[in-house]
């Protein structure tokens, strides 16, 4: 009896043979026949000569051939490398050679860009998903699924690696996270208690018993599939329990409006940007949401004053959020409706599988209450980055990862993340938390983006600045921040640069705010306006 692999998440769904599993804009896919696709797959990489322990690279869009390759891998123990869409030729071109897959899928733009540099593929096999015309050294799809078959026999180990995710690269280079089947199950796991738990809160707040048997959900995916999010989180959670996935190739906030409304979506996650832009779109009053349950996000920090819009302004949905990193195969905390309203600056607390404590610099727990480096250590940490033995001894000691977030941890176990360690600004000495001041800024009316950073200073070493975008309609003037800021924070903390930006701030494929591209973008502006 080995503990389960994600082969067996996948073979349980076939009971729900004839239900919707995969919507992409006219096409649905149900369960059996997503079933018959992953066989398929399987057979057909088998007919290759790839083994269990081999990797297949997906290098696409949303699209159902993104999870049927994924699911279809995973049932024998083949490893997905998860290709970032929005990398570069070059970009690419390393990660390939970082993690040597034998099988590439491909879309066009991703074909395009390998074109770009040839070399990368050499001696590795093709194939195109949703192209215009197949070269000839490309295998189409339709052939790949024409194989059939019954899904062959493999037992799968479960410290294996499922997949290989890159990370965000928010804060540097992306690197190659090894996600094991026992992993990314625990994380389902996981996922579940934290549904099982928002259920909770509803009904110790209002007495309301949830349903049983649980409706079955609907899910928007709005963020790529080669992230934990969208995937770990999101598109597990819904696939073990039968619902039905509705796959966006980009994000787009009225057309995820026009989604809820027409596939009456229950949950929509990703980061907090989207939720924001959501309930701030002109389509939003005129939009039936009543089928939305819960609205939310993770993988950024949440400013607390969306947490209270959320609840105040979608009738049916409630507020969640998951603090989680690729580096534990999805989530650490969850935390939904009441108890989230209750403490909306807080991520909850851990997850039954997970132990957390804040550290000092050397690495000693600080007391209760006060803020440290975030360690935590339970069961879907990840295996290290492949090709990274340093990173690998770095972040992960004695089995505790560190997660390079600066947190603290109140007497009841929620968790507050603070800030990224690298985003701090030190400003003459003293800690300026770059979130915190985000969360300020954010509480002004008219604000409908911005990001708090650091800019070197001779005197005091760094000087906060402020990128802010307003809302449509909305004029705001530097002096008029400066106002508000004053009034909510103390002086140190009032950004001393504040640029309002006419365009939305650079972000990147999972949606978040790329904050070295945008720190570089105004150096450059203001040595230019001092030459
Ligand atoms: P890279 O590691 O390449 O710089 P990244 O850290 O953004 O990129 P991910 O693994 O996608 O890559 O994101 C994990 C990080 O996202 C966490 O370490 C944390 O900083 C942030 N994060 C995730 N969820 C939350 C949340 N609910 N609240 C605050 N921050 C969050
Ligand atoms: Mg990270």
């Amino acid at each position: 009896n080995a503990p389960p692999s994600v082969r067996e998440v996948w073979l349980a769904t076939r009971e729900f043979a004839d239900r919707d599993y995969l919507a992409y804009h006219d096409e649905t896919l149900t369960y059996a026949e997503t079933h018959a696709l992953t066989a398929s797959v399987a057979n057909w990489l088998f007919a290759q000569g790839v083994k269990p322990g081999d990797r297949v690279a997906i290098a696409m869009r949303n699209y159902p051939e993104w999870m049927i390759i994924y699911w279809a891998c995973c049932s024998v123990g083949i490893t997905v490398v998860g290709m970032n869409a929005w990398w570069t030729a070059e970009e690419m071109a390393y990660a390939l050679k970082d993690s040597e897959p034998k099988v590439i899928f491909l879309d066009s733009e991703r074909l395009a860009r390998v074109r770009e540099n040839p070399d990368m593929v050499a001696g590795k096999t093709l194939v195109g998903v949703r192209l215009d015309d197949y070269p000839a050294d490309v295998t189409p799809w339709s052939d790949v699924v024409a194989t059939g078959g019954e899904m062959p026999e493999v037992t799968v180990d479960p410290d294996s690696d499922a997949c290989i995710f890159y990370t965000s690269g928010t804060t540097g280079f992306p690197k190659g996270a090894q996600l094991t089947h026992r992993g990314c199950v625990s994380n389902l796991y996981n996922m579940l208690y934290a549904r099982a738990s928002s259920a909770l809160a509803v009904m110790y707040a209002t007495g309301e018993v949830p349903p049983d048997p649980p409706p079955v959900p609907v899910t928007l995916i709005n963020t790529p599939l080669f992230h934990v999010t969208a995937n770990n989180c999101a598109a597990y959670a819904v696939t073990a329990a039968g619902g039905k996935m509705v796959l966006m190739y980009k994000w787009d906030a009225g057309e995820a409006l026009r989604l809820i409304e027409t596939h009456r979506i229950m949950t929509v996650s990703g980061v907090p940007v989207m939720a924001r832009e959501l309930i701030n779109h002109p389509d939003f009053d005129k939009t039936d949401t009543s089928s939305l349950m819960a609205l939310g996000g993770g993988g950024a920090q949440v400013p607390p004053d969306l947490v209270l819009k959320i609840e105040e302004k979608v009738a049916t949905a409630r507020p969640n959020t998951g603090y989680g990193m690729t580096e534990t195969c999805g989530i650490i905390t969850s935390v939904a409706a009441d108890f989230y309203v209750d403490r909306p600056d807080s991520a909850g607390p851990a997850m039954p599988s997970y132990e957390a404590k804040c550290v000092d610099p050397d690495g000693n727990e600080v007391p209760q209450g006060e803020t440290g480096e975030l360690w935590v250590r339970g069961s879907s940490v990840i295996k290290g980055y492949i090709n990274r033995p340093d990173a690998t001894a770095e972040t992960i000691t004695d089995g505790w990862l560190h997660t390079g977030d600066i947190a603290r941890i109140d007497e009841d176990g929620f968790i507050y993340i603070v800030d990224r360690k690298k985003d701090m600004v030190l400003r003459g000495g003293e800690n300026i938390y770059c979130a915190e001041v985000e969360a300020g800024l954010y509480r002004h009316p008219a604000v409908a983006e911005c990001s708090v950073f650091g800019l070197p200073d001779e005197r005091l070493g760094e000087e906060v600045a402020a990128a802010i975008v307003a809302k449509p309609g909305e004029t705001l003037s530097e002096d008029a921040i400066r106002e508000h800021c004053l009034t909510i924070m103390a002086k140190h903390k009032v950004p001393r640069f504040i640029w309002i930006l006419d365009e939305a701030l650079p972000r990147n494929a999972s949606g978040k705010f790329l904050k070295r591209d945008l720190k570089e973008q105004l150096l450059q502006q203001l040595a230019q306006a001092s030459s």
